[in-house]
């Protein structure tokens, strides 16, 4: 099985990837634990093209490539040979993560994204994405705690997050069997319950 984790910055992702994984773990699943923009060698130094700030900016289209261009690699060398070896495949983001954020965020086209989406994952999708929701605020205010060095997409304003997390929730209410709302503003306890009850009804 796939299962991706997304949600806007501050959401919490880092501290329940090791749950689900540890979870996942206890039921006796092989999980390939990985992560987009990156996951393969080539997507890492992707990653690092895409998050190091820059003076001339990017142009959206570039940004929205380089993102399918690491994702291609992934599922070539991760992904897929996971999956036909029975394994359990868990990213810190996938594909959902490019229509919020190069769609709803930097406002490109999504027909366009879905035709490019279309044509590099082929057949493959996501069985369970895990959207960890939280108003922009309450995450910006964890982000600014964390770290002074802000990357490329963190530098970006409220606005932008705010556009982003309503293009998730527009898609988590269209798809609501693949994609699972948590509400990422509770206690950590009842967090790991809407988790395992998530995780739960895909065992
Ligand atoms: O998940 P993580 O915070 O490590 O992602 C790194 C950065 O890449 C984030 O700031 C995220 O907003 C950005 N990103 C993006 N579009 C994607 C995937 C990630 O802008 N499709």
């Amino acid at each position: 099985k796939f299962i991706s984790i997304e949600g806007i910055e501050g959401a919490g992702k880092s501290t329940q990837m090791r749950f689900i994984q540890s979870f996942l773990e206890h039921q006796g699943k092989t999980v390939v634990v990985t992560r987009e923009p990156g996951g393969t060698v080539l997507g890492e130094q992707i990653r690092e093209l895409l998050l190091t700030p820059r003076d001339e900016g990017m142009s959206h289209d570039a940004e929205l490539l380089l993102m399918f261009a690491a994702r291609a690699e992934h599922l070539e060398q991760v992904i897929k040979p996971a999956l036909s070896r029975g394994d359990w495949v868990l990213s810190d983001r996938f594909v959902d993560a490019t229509f919020a954020y190069q769609g709803g965020g930097r406002g490109i086209d999504i027909k366009r994204i879905e035709s490019i989406s279309d044509w590099t994952l082929q057949a493959i999708h996501t069985d369970l994405t895990l959207l960890f929701d939280l108003p922009v605020a309450v995450g910006q205010e964890r982000v600014i705690k964390r770290s002074q060095d802000k990357d490329r997409f963190e530098q970006e304003k409220g606005v932008f997050f705010e556009k982003i997390r309503q293009c998730y929730l527009q898609r988590a209410d269209h798809e609501p069997d693949r994609i699972k709302k948590i509400d990422a503003g509770q206690t950590i306890e009842n967090i790991q319950h809407q988790v395992t009850t998530a995780l739960m009804a895909l065992l």
